[in-house]
């Protein structure tokens, strides 16, 4: 059924050697089936070694990113648009070389707050853009994931129906939707109504709490999350997301305004998670 996966940033806010190591080591040994990578800043990734200690861990990888507003695709200034795209095909590599499947996140515009809304200039730079990434994507077996964020995050897809119509736009095949509990609460009017609106092309799922700690400890309605998954047979891959002061990523921990420490421990975090998600998805399969 569905590959259970964790961010990486519950265990490592770098990826030098030794903090890859030991993050994927322990998405093994707590019995998850894939680690999501960001590659905020691709050149941080060792490919070749990261291929290498997946394959020895035996877990599959996917990776995520945001862009920003140096480089941003959504942009209207076409030199800010393409420096965009420069950073998506460098992202794009780094998951074809390290041996992952998927490429997902805020691939569509700068993981942030915008001073304004998103003008059609920028979407249409945007949609060009993720129809050629796409092309390339498919020539080395690479989905794309486009999730949906909340309003402080980005401007131009807060809810999985906007998902799906740039991705229609594109008139690409291998663009999915990727929904995200934290973002849903926010942004989704129904839990269990969006899953149903993005069912035929949903294909990646975060599980994160209301405050992005731990799972049932926030007002995020899981039941109904689940229930919907079921109703659908999702059968994509699952993952938890969560994020503390207590892990760094220079990257992305300010973009994500993680400012609170939520927890200490990634490794009883990442158990408990582990625990609830496969209960819940217990509960909603035999509904
Ligand atoms: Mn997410």
């Amino acid at each position: 059924m569905n590959k259970l996966g964790i961010h990486a940033l519950v265990w490592t806010g770098g990826w030098s050697e030794a903090e890859s190591e030991r993050a994927i080591a322990a998405t093994a040994e707590l019995g998850f089936d894939l680690i999501e990578i960001p590659l905020l800043d691709p050149a941080k990734v060792d490919p070749p070694r990261t291929r290498r200690q997946l394959e020895a861990h035996g877990i599959a990888a996917a990776t995520s990113l945001g862009l920003n507003f140096a480089a941003d695709i959504s942009s209207a200034d076409p030199e800010v648009a393409a420096r965009g795209e420069a950073l998506l095909n460098d992202a794009l590599a780094v998951t074809g070389e390290i041996g992952a499947d998927y490429m997902g996140g805020v691939i569509y515009s700068a993981l942030g707050k915008y001073p304004g809304p998103a003008t059609e200039e920028g979407r249409r730079h945007c949609v060009r853009a993720l129809a050629r990434l796409a092309g390339r994507a498919k020539e080395i077996g690479v989905t794309l994931g486009l999730e949906p964020v909340n309003r402080y995050e980005s401007n131009l897809i807060n809810t999985g129906e906007q998902a799906l119509e740039v991705i229609a736009a594109t008139g690409a095949d291998n663009i999915v939707v990727h929904l995200d509990s934290y973002h849903m609460n926010i942004e989704e009017g129904d839990l269990a109504r969006a899953v149903e609106t993005c069912a035929r092309k949903l294909g990646y799922v975060h599980i994160g709490e209301s405050h992005r700690g731990y799972l049932g400890s926030g007002t995020i309605d899981f039941p109904t999350l689940f229930g919907a998954l079921a109703r659908i047979g999702y059968a994509g891959p699952i993952t938890f997301e969560s994020f503390s002061s207590a892990v760094v990523d220079p990257n992305l921990s300010n973009v994500l305004a993680v400012w609170r420490n939520l927890w200490d421990d990634g490794e009883d975090l990442a158990r408990h998670a582990k625990r609830f998600i496969e209960t819940e998805l217990e509960a909603a399969r035999n509904a």
